[in-house]
């Protein structure tokens, strides 16, 4: 089975390494340097706390690889897990966590409803009197994507998998309804498969083969930040879920600060239809303002004295219910594409379901069934509402 893969970041290799593992020939595309589109902004954030049963299945099924990655891979991956806390401000987004919670045990995740003063038992600096009602799951965690990354292109490669950097796919082929190859660099090539893994850029991907699919690159921005008050490195990764205010602890008492403000997020929207590439990469400074004042909101580290450090900006990939889509679109054409957020943390499970959408013609790992592109013609979405 010949399969080429659109995409060198963490979903395109985490698929060549399960492909090639189960024998495929596999070939990696990559534009640019792996890593070099969104998995290398990612913040690294691995969670269970979702608030649909499907992207729960991926984080669990995704979990399982993480915990043995450096087994598995020989890559210490740093990865810690100080939990997530996610808290309410609204009432109604406290209703809603009891049914998550519920939802989320009965699939195995150990998360737990708390009052805001048992969440400060995880987050001392929390503001308790701004929160209604938190949830805490202590699996939850991060780790560096760029050692994860460098793990499955290893991995991969050792597979036989070849990855071919500075190669941007031009064009993908069709007899009819069929894919049956690429063109890179000038030069076409047959194949069994194409996998399309192009992040932010996978929309204009899916195009080529004549497909539209509503995957919308959005900017996101990250911060470095020297709090006031340290925060120590066992309080979890802290979501105020009502403002989009989010951050977690760094060594040495500094923190990653986050958050998505429309109305601080100065050139912030992508449009659908602009190229992914043109993108401002610079911090956008009214918004880092309003990202450390409502940081501070949150939680008491954040006073007046913290320090921006330096920040970064990079892309979402996302889907109007903030779901993937991960099909078999047309034959020989399998999408792994809209992760909206989530793609480094459910990337191990996502490579494992390429693998056996394209060998065994199904996935037995995850139901993947509402995760498919017709959703968007029948309105049946997945609304994901813990989205950061
Ligand atoms: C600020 C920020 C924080 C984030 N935090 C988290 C987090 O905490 N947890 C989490 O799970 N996720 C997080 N994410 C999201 C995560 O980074 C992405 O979901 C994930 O990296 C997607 O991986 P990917 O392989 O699909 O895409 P990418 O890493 O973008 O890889 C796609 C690759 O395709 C290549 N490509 C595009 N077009 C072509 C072409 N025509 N030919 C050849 N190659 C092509 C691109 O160059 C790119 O390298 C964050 C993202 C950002 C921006």
């Amino acid at each position: 089975m010949h399969v080429a893969i659109v995409g060198g970041g963490i979903v395109g290799l985490a698929s060549a390494y399960y492909l090639a593992e189960r024998g495929a020939t596999v070939t990696v595309y990559e534009k640019g340097s792996i890593g070099s589109g969104s998995t290398e902004r990612s913040v690294g954030g691995i969670r269970a706390q979702f608030s649909t049963p499907v992207n729960v299945e991926l984080s669990l099924a995704s979990m399982e690889i993480w915990e043995d990655f450096e087994e598995t891979f020989g890559v210490d991956i740093a990865y810690r897990r100080p939990g997530y806390l996610f808290a309410a401000r609204d009432e109604a987004t406290a209703e809603a966590f009891e049914a998550q919670v519920a939802m989320q045990n009965e699939l195995g995740v150990p998360s737990e409803l708390l009052a805001p003063d048992e969440a400060a038992e995880h987050c001392p600096g929390l503001q308790t009197d701004e929160f209604v009602s938190a949830t805490y799951s202590p699996t939850d965690g991060f780790a560096d994507p760029h050692l994860a990354l460098q793990g499955f292109a290893e991995s991969a490669r050792e597979a036989g998998a070849e990855i071919r950097t500075r190669t941007g796919v031009t064009e993908i082929h069709r007899a009819g309804d069929e894919v049956t190859g690429i063109t890179a660099e000038g030069e076409p090539c047959e194949y069994d498969f194409v996998v399309n893994a192009a992040g932010p850029w996978a929309q204009q991907v899916a195009r080529m083969a004549d497909v539209d699919l509503p995957v919308a690159p959005k900017r996101r921005q990250m911060l470095v930040v020297d709090p006031e008050t340290p925060v120590p490195e066992d309080v979890p990764l802290t979501i105020d879920l009502d403002t989009g205010s989010h951050f977690r602890p760094e060594r040495e008492g500094k923190a990653l600060v986050g958050g998505h403000f429309p109305s601080a997020e100065s050139g912030g929207e992508a449009d659908p239809d602009q190229n992914p590439d043109g993108f401002d990469r610079k911090i956008d400074l009214d918004w880092a303002v309003e990202a450390i004042e409502r940081a501070g909101d949150c939680a008491t580290y954040f006073g007046p004295d913290s320090e921006i450090r330096r920040g970064w900006a990079g892309l979402y990939a996302v889907t109007p219910d903030h779901h993937p889509v991960i099909e078999e679109t047309l034959p020989g054409f399998v999408n792994a594409v809209g992760f909206s957020g989530h793609g480094f943390q459910h990337a191990p499970a996502t490579g494992q379901i390429v693998a056996e959408l394209v060998l065994d013609g199904a996935s037995s790992l995850v139901d993947v069934s509402a995760l498919a592109s017709d959703r968007f013609e029948t309105g049946e979405l997945v609304e994901e509402r813990n989205v950061a």
